[in-house]
């Protein structure tokens, strides 16, 4: 293995890789040596961050729509085995619990779990056929404890890390190794839209939204995209071989 690049010669599939934190672990993987697959909906976000990196293509790709993953995934494997799946796309919407809709509860379930469900049963014969693999789930620390107005986030996030848990278990012998990374409140658009959320709603300024959500970190900020994509690059490295069934929060001390 060449120690500079450990991960030369396995393909890593990244969902949701057009930006935010899918986009940081890409390019972090792709440093690796990775041959890369990034996902997403929007073609022309997804080729934008592609582009450079000769080792990396990029797959239009609903995730919540089964008949895509299928597709997408059958092209991934057609290109090399997969090797890596992050299952990061994912989304957040808020509401007070009462006013959370049947079609709210749908939507954070179908994008942040029923997606790494499906992707991870597409990527696994690789993995097996192989005897080596990695998958790691971008869940949460909503994952593992609760947070107000977000009912829906909140259980679909924990319902990741309990499969995460499962697909530990089931892999262990296999060479595959399973586990959950849980970023606190991190710097992508989704906590740009989250705090224009709190704006609108409360009537607060930006700043002192920003701070309602960084209050509880200990570090008192906002995680970097690049450093959940460290703990992912770990994850998949050569150091990690018995790392399974874990939720590692990326929270600077939220939970303890
Ligand atoms: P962003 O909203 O910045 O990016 C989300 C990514 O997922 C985009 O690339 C988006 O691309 C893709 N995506 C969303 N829905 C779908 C879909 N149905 N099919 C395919 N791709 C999809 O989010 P973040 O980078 O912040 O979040 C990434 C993950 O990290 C999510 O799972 C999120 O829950 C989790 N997380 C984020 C935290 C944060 O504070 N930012 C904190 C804790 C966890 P496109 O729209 O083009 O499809």
């Amino acid at each position: 293995m060449d120690a500079e690049l450990p991960l030369a010669g396995r393909h890593a599939v990244i969902t949701g890789a057009s930006r935010g934190i899918g986009a940081a672990i890409a390019t972090r993987l792709a440093g690796m040596g990775a041959q890369t697959t990034l996902i997403g909906r929007d073609r022309r976000a997804l080729e934008r961050q592609a582009s450079g990196d000769r080792n990396a293509r990029a797959v239009v790709c609903d995730v919540t729509d089964p008949v895509e993953v299928e597709r997408a995934f059958a092209e991934a494997r057609e290109r090399m085995p997969i090797a890596i799946l992050i299952n990061n796309a994912g989304a957040a919407e808020s509401a007070p619990f009462q006013k959370t809709s049947d079609a709210m509860l749908e939507r954070m379930l179908a994008v942040n779990l029923g997606a790494a469900f499906r992707c991870a049963r597409a990527a696994l014969p690789s993995m097996i056929e192989t005897g080596w693999g990695r998958i790691v789930n971008i869940a949460s620390i909503a994952g593992l404890r609760g947070y107000p107005y977000v009912t829906a986030y909140v259980a679909a996030k924990h319902a990741l890390v309990g499969f995460t848990r499962a697909l530990a278990m089931e892999t262990a012998r296999k060479g595959i190794t399973v586990n959950a990374v849980c970023p606190g409140y991190t710097d992508t658009e989704l906590v740009r839209n989250s705090v224009a959320t709190i704006v609108a709603k409360t009537g607060r300024s930006e700043s002192e939204a920003l701070h309602e959500l960084i209050r509880h970190n200990p570090q008192a900020r906002l995680i970097r995209p690049e450093e959940v994509a460290d703990a992912v690059a770990w994850l998949c490295g050569p150091g990690a071989d018995s790392i399974t069934g874990q939720a590692i929060a990326v929270a600077g001390g939220e939970i303890m």
